[in-house]
This record gives C-alpha cells, structure tokens and sequence, in this order.
C-alpha cells in the first residue's frame, strides 16, 4: 500500500513538524526546538527506530506496547493534543497519511497482539529456565 512506503522518513518529518508546531507555540516562536522539545524530538525518533515492530509498526496512538516512560508520555501527549487538531488545516497530507496507517494498524491490531503475546511468552519461558 502506497502509504506504507517510506513510512520511517515521512513518520519521523510529521513528528517533527507536530513538535516544531508545539513549541513555536508555547516556548520558542523564533529559530528551531527549546532544549526541552528536542529531547522529546530525539526520545521519540529513539523510540521509533527501536520499535519491536519494527518498519510494520502500527501508529504509536493505537500501540498495545508502551515503551515510552511516563515522563515522556505525558509530554508527547501533550505535544500531540495541540498539534494533532491543527495538522489537518496546516498539513493536510501528513495527516490524511496518518488518517490511513492509523486505520491500518486497527485492522491488523490482533497480527500486533498475537506478536507482543508470543513475546511475553518467550520472555516468561526464559525466566523460569
Ligand atoms: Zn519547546
């Protein structure tokens, strides 16, 4: 599916527009991300390259893994819930793509549960060897 070629370079480019857009808002209106954003920006990318899904990954919102650490969560979150809502009128591209994997990784979501199952099951395998 179209939308599913080079998802990683248009993930990573829509995740920073959607911080870049959040943090002109709230900290810095001139020049690029505070200090702040930017380690949200490289924990984020961090997360996404080492995503166990690897290039399937379903889109991080509907995710039943959560490798994020609750400091970053929150601040993502937040991140998103400003950005999300305008990215439609600002970058309409970006977030119909997203619209798609988005609904993509809801169809495939028992594929992703029976993955994080047979992980957990390996893992308790090793524990009680
Ligand atoms: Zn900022």
């Amino acid at each position: 599916m179209f939308f599913l070629k080079n998802r990683e370079e248009r993930e990573i480019r829509t995740l920073k527009t959607m911080i870049r857009m959040y943090c002109k808002a709230k900290h810095h209106p001139e020049g690029y991300l505070c200090d702040s954003c930017a380690e949200v920006l490289s924990y984020a990318a961090m997360k996404y390259h080492r995503c166990m899904f690897g290039k399937n990954k379903p889109v991080c919102s509907v995710c039943p893994v959560h490798c994020y650490n609750h400091v970053m969560r929150k601040r993502i979150r937040e991140i998103m819930r400003f950005s999300g809502p305008r990215m439609i009128f600002n970058h309409p591209v970006m977030a119909i793509e997203h619209l798609l994997v988005q609904r993509w990784s809801k169809k495939n979501m028992p594929l992703f549960l029976k993955r994080v199952r047979g992980k957990q099951k390996r893992n308790s395998n090793l524990k009680s060897a």
